[in-house]
């Protein structure tokens, strides 16, 4: 299943994708069996899934929704995330451009959950600087209460998969070692079009991840090259702490950013960046001065 969010009118709805431009609406082809947002739906756990499945192949005309791009779009497919983490140097090839030695450990930063935003919709290019980058990544969403995960069992505790940029501001992340202030700027992360279940993905660490700047390919690299794989990532995080149902995870950007070249290339207003993964559709936003 393509799960999404969509908005109509304002209002954030679960839906699946049925077909290019329709959905179906998640509660309403479930009788009111499913609830109407992701967060709730995901952790509502596997019985909603299989809800969900059922309630997609037999909808009916009156909840199928068709996208217009406008009155009724795509939204982030988890809207409102309690926790946002994200990987750090986690290709070989990105480590070597920026300068960094191979990390031992995976390098866990947080972005501030509020910078989630999904495809179509801007990032906006900070009044405060003019470093703004690009980070194409796969980001995987929790689907069950995960706490001292085995490697091997991780991929029973992932929800689903979708397309990440980390955008960053490049300036305000060397502020101080933690990265934060500029991991976390409002719209700094887009996520999207769709999440996919583990069924319609294949296998997590042999997806092509590519990024374009407006027709120009940045990023060019495959899942396989991560120093710390989905299950690895899992079972570090899990044995510090809980992770919870909706929880994203950014799991680390190939080479090819802006920071990589000499000089930087950074993005501008105007510019468009896409980001495509295998088998999780392409995550498309403009950049625009901040309002
Ligand atoms: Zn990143």
């Amino acid at each position: 299943m393509r799960l999404v969010t969509y908005i109509r009118d304002g209002e954030q709805r679960l839906g699946a994708l049925s077909g290019d431009d329709e959905v179906v609406d998640l509660q309403r082809a479930s009788g009111s069996a499913l609830p109407p947002g992701m967060l709730a739906f995901l952790r509502a756990g596997d019985d909603a899934m299989a809800a969900a499945r059922d309630a997609l192949a037999n909808a009916e005309p009156d909840a199928r929704v068709a996208l217009d791009g406008e009155r009724v779009r795509l939204g982030p497919p988890v809207p409102e995330p309690r926790t946002v983490l994200a990987i750090g140097l986690n290709y070989r090839d990105h480590a070597a451009e920026t300068g960094a030695e191979l990390p031992k450990r995976p390098i866990v930063f947080s972005k501030v959950a509020t910078c989630i935003t999904g495809p179509g919709m801007p990032v906006y290019l900070p009044k405060a600087s003019r470093a703004l980058d690009w980070e194409g990544e796969l980001c995987v969403v929790i689907g069950k209460p995960a706490r001292h995960v085995a490697a091997a069992d991780a991929h029973r505790y992932v929800a689903g998969y979708m397309a990440g940029n980390d955008v960053s501001v490049r300036d305000w992340q060397s502020h101080s070692p933690t990265w934060m202030m500029g991991k976390g700027f409002d719209t700094h992360g887009p996520t999207g079009p769709w999440l996919v279940t583990p069924d319609e993905v294949g296998d997590p660490g042999a997806l092509d991840v590519r990024t374009w700047v407006n027709d120009e390919l940045k990023q060019n690299s495959n899942t396989r090259e991560l120093i710390f794989d989905v299950p690895a990532i899992i079972e570090y995080l899990t044995t510090a702490f809980t992770l919870q149902p909706g929880d994203v995870i950014f799991t680390g950007t190939p080479a090819g950013v802006a920071i990589g070249h000499r000089p930087p290339r950074f993005l501008q207003a105007g510019d468009v960046v896409r980001v495509e993964i295998t088998n999780l559709g392409v995550l498309e936003n403009p950049v625009i001065n901040e309002p």
